[in-house]
């Protein structure tokens, strides 16, 4: 079948890789693609927000299926217009896609299924939300309750931060997704990330994974979109997977059904873990980045099978064959990056680094120029390998990352440190 993938990142260059070794698969299209996705699939410039021309492309090459990678056309309800033209898509609906753009929206969807969360208020108004603060104290979590590319989360550590962070979100510094305000109980624990697939009825896990969102060694620095992933997450031991499994996910899964919204695609829940017991931090409807890349490092060619079960309604016959393996990415940024960074700067090295099953180097902001690799973005290059051990993969990824010439580059030396 003729497959297209929406997006251009290091998240979409690794679906396309591992879409692209399943015989399903004839031709493969990405819009907009990168340098890295030109390898394996025919790049194509597309307004990826507008589902018309997404459909009218469809049709130009028949096209029978379409994994959606980023949210931005999720939200912008792409899968409906894409389903309701009769193709094939792996991506949720807008209505059910508020999982991710609304966090008091999941508040509410908790609330009705009894889902472990922190305990939280929301509030249009600042004058009310700071005497909740006051009579909370802190610790204490403040959040815009739409879309803010990560920046709307405020983890106050005193009640002069959380108010702080009131008056700029009730301040406009969010415009319309700072309209409302969640107020969360500051939860302890251990962070991991679960993903699951969902026909709207039927779930399948497919892997966990852990990330180093800072920009520095040590934890430190900025905040990112993540320097680095690994795959499985130590802490989704047996028992706290079947728990998340038993009273988040399936409850969840569960209650957009009966809502008339049921939720088809790949849902990535965030978890706090303290003493054996995951509370929900939060949804996200589409593959985390860089977490894709280690998932699909440890699925390969199966994740398409996957991925047409969930879209077919068709995941109760779906399985996934584990190998006992561990996968980790670390990600070359460019100098400045979260900041302001340079762009145009020359990679070379990249040839003979990927090796069959044990390494791959996922592009996710490249261009190529006169046959010369250039970046053009902040989070540039995801070097990812497979192995029998952690330690193994870890070895394998900064020995490979090792042979690349970036003067204008940096990454973390630590990647998968809580684990190893
Ligand atoms: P991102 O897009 O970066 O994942 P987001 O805007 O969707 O972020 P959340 O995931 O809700 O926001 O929060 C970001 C981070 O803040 C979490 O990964 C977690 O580290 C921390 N955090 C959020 N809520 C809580 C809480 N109630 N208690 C403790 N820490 C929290």
């Amino acid at each position: 079948m003729n497959i297209l993938i929406l997006g251009s990142g290091g998240r979409e260059h690794a679906l396309a890789w591992a879409t692209r070794q399943n015989p399903k698969c004839d031709a493969l299209f990405c819009a907009p693609g990168n340098a890295g996705i030109a390898e394996v699939a025919t790049c194509v410039a597309l307004e990826t927000e507008n589902g018309q021309a997404v459909v009218d492309f469809c049709t130009k090459e028949a096209i029978e299926f379409v994994i959606v990678g980023p949210e931005a056309p999720l939200a912008a309800g792409v899968s409906d217009v894409l389903r309701d033209a009769g193709i094939l898509t792996f991506g949720p609906s807008a209505a059910a896609a508020q999982l991710e753009a609304s966090k008091a929206f999941t508040k509410e969807i908790c609330d009705a299924c009894a889902a472990p969360t922190a305990g939280y208020a929301r509030f249009t108004q600042l004058a009310p939300a700071v005497d909740y603060v006051r009579a909370q104290g802190a610790p204490i979590v403040v959040k815009a309750d739409g879309l803010a590319a990560g920046k709307g989360v405020i983890v106050a550590m005193t009640l002069d931060e959380a108010i702080a962070g009131l008056e700029d979100i009730f301040g406009g510094a969010f415009g319309a997704a700072g309209a409302e305000v969640v107020i969360e109980e500051f939860m302890e624990g251990e962070e991991a990330s679960f993903f699951i697939l969902s026909d709207g009825q039927n779930i399948l896990p497919i892997g966990t994974a852990q990330d180093h969102k800072r920009a520095y060694d040590g934890d430190k620095g900025p905040n990112t979109g993540g320097m680095g992933a690994y795959s499985p997450a130590p802490i989704m031991d047996a028992s706290v997977t079947q728990k998340a499994l038993d009273e988040i996910v399936q409850p969840t899964i569960d209650e957009m059904a009966r809502r008339g919204t049921p939720y088809q695609g790949v849902l990535y829940a965030g978890f706090m873990i303290k003493d054996g017991q995951p509370r929900l931090v939060e949804y996200n409807v589409r593959f985390g980045d860089p977490e894709c890349q280690v998932l699909m490092m440890r699925l390969g060619a199966q994740a398409l099978d996957a991925m047409l079960a969930c879209a077919a309604g068709t995941l109760d016959q779906a399985r996934i064959n584990w190998a006992d393996d561990h996968a980790l990415t670390v990600v070359y940024a460019a100098e400045g990056y979260p900041g302001s960074y340079e762009k145009g700067t020359e990679i070379s090295g990249l040839e003979g680094l990927n090796a069959e099953g044990e390494v791959h180097v996922f592009h996710a902001g490249t261009k190529t120029e006169d046959g010369k690799v250039l970046a053009i973005g902040g989070r540039v290059l995801n070097i990812t390998a497979r192995g029998e051990t952690l330690k193994q993969a870890h070895e394998r990824a900064y020995a490979a990352i090792d042979k690349i010439q970036w003067k204008k580059g940096f990454y973390r030396r630590d990647i998968g440190w809580r684990a190893l």
